[in-house]
């Protein structure tokens, strides 16, 4: 592998980006990058971008393109992202994907790959409803496909407080889907086109799928 190497993985929510960006960031040594989070510590914080960000994240539309462009541009110029990145959940859009682009020349990087997880719409709502994550190291957790080994103790640090997302409801993911729908799905022809993007089966189960984004790494 190349270094820097730099991925995006897409796909709807609850397809598993986070779940699999976590484990290239360990296995590999990248920066996970996920805009989702990021504006989610905005929120919680009560910045200014927190303050825009939060409605519209409640109701599962799209965040302005300026806010989550500018907030990317300088986390990838931090040092632990010298190794290359992980991008999760962004870009989300076309302008989003032009000013990647953009930023990359401009910084002298290329893009390596983009992987597209493919899940039935069908089993999302349940991806996302049973999801939870690890209040202090953020480990990521489903009530049903990857419970706590030891009921109510966080598996990777011990704690035992867990944190819900407020989106992750069945109303809030209609209008998620539709984001992805109209907004996200169309920027996938461009990397097909660059013959970079490739698509896993994100239904098989998370070893699987760790093991078939890991081959087409090479
Ligand atoms: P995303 O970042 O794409 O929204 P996550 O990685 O947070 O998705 O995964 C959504 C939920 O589904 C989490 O609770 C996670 O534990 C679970 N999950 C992830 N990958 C799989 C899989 N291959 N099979 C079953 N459940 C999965
Ligand atoms: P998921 O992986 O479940 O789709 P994320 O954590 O990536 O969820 O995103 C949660 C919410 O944050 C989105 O519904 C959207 O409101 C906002 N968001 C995250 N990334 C972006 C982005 N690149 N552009 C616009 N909005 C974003
Ligand atoms: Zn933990």
């Amino acid at each position: 592998m190349k270094i820097p190497y730099n991925l995006i993985l897409v796909g709807p929510p609850g397809a598993g980006k986070g779940t699999q960006a976590k484990r290239l960031q360990d296995r590999h040594g990248l920066c996970q990058i996920s805009t989702g989070d990021m504006l989610r510590a905005e929120v919680n914080s009560g910045s200014p971008i927190g303050q825009q960000a939060r409605a519209i994240m409640e109701s599962g539309g799209l965040v302005s393109d300026e806010i989550v462009i500018a907030m990317l541009e300088t986390r990838v110029q931090q040092p632990d992202c010298a190794r290359g990145f992980i991008l999760d959940g962004f870009p989300r859009t076309e302008r989003q994907a032009m000013a990647l682009d953009t930023m990359l020349a401009r910084l002298g990087q290329s893009l390596d790959a983009v992987i597209e997880l493919k899940v039935d719409e069908a089993a999302l709502v349940d991806r996302v409803a049973g999801r939870f994550t690890c209040a202090k190291c953020g480990a990521g957790y489903h009530d049903r496909f990857k419970p706590t080994r030891v009921p109510g103790v966080c598996d990777v640090c011990g704690a035992t407080d867990f944190k819900r997302r407020a989106d992750d409801n069945r109303e809030t993911m209609v209008a998620r889907l539709a984001a992805y729908r109209s907004d996200t799905a169309p920027i996938l022809p461009h990397y097909q086109r660059q013959g970079r993007l490739h698509a896993v089966d994100g239904m098989a189960d998370m070893d699987h799928v760790a093991a078939e984004i890991e081959s087409l790494l090479a």
